[in-house]
């Protein structure tokens, strides 16, 4: 894997991810309108899974999801659970050949009991997650024009964190990567997360 970046500071990395939910709320709002007027998610997930999803993710977006499972009471639990279902994923859809390439896989964050559900559905949802929706009775997609403007604002908020662009890659792998900048940020003393026994 390629090496990670390091992890901006935390009240950088803190305004990033309101200016990453600020972004996401109206595709959000959006996707919560068409939900009720024409189809829901509920009983889906199609898009969450091998082979329709082949989602990718930022590291700001993957720091996000992990902001997410460790401040989340129903998620931090699980947070090992979950991170070792990222491994899995990537290691099953063999995600780290032509990393930054989309490759259809089955996201980790899907829970498919009870219907199916994305648990970090909300905040530390990727963008794309959040902007793909319901076009049709038995159809979806992304807004083109106004997801390619949103992925401008999201690479700005990133630049603005990290310092410099990097890539996009499947989220099991973002958040791989993600992790692997925290390592780096703890070898350098930066702080580790309440109740991480570091052994991901
Ligand atoms: S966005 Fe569409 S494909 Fe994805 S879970 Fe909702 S209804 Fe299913
Ligand atoms: S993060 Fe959630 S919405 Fe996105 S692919 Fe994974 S389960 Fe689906």
């Amino acid at each position: 894997m390629t090496d990670s970046r390091s992890r901006p500071e935390e009240a950088r990395l803190a305004a990033a991810f309101e200016a990453l939910e600020a972004l996401k709320a109206p595709f959000a709002a959006e996707s919560a309108n068409r939900a009720v007027k024409i189809r829901s998610c509920k009983d889906c997930g199609d898009c969450c899974v091998h082979p329709m999803n082949a989602m990718l993710a930022t590291q700001l977006e993957a720091e996000a999801l992990l902001d997410r499972l460790e401040r989340d009471p129903e998620l931090a639990p699980r947070r090992q659970e979950l991170l070792a279902a990222v491994h899995e994923a990537i290691e099953r859809f063999e995600l780290l050949d032509d990393e930054d390439e989309p490759r259809p896989y089955t996201c980790p964050f899907y829970d498919a009991s009870d219907g199916g559900r994305c648990l970090v559905h909300g905040r530390g949802q990727p963008l794309g997650c959040t902007v793909y929706r319901p076009v049709g009775a038995t159809r979806c997609d992304m807004p083109a024009s106004a997801f390619e403007a949103s992925v401008e604002r999201l690479r700005e908020i990133e630049d603005e964190a990290f310092g410099e662009l990097g890539p996009i890659l499947t989220i099991p792998v973002a958040v791989a990567r993600a992790l692997r900048a925290r390592d780096l940020g703890e070898s350098d003393g930066e702080r580790r997360p309440a109740g991480d026994d570091g052994d991901d």
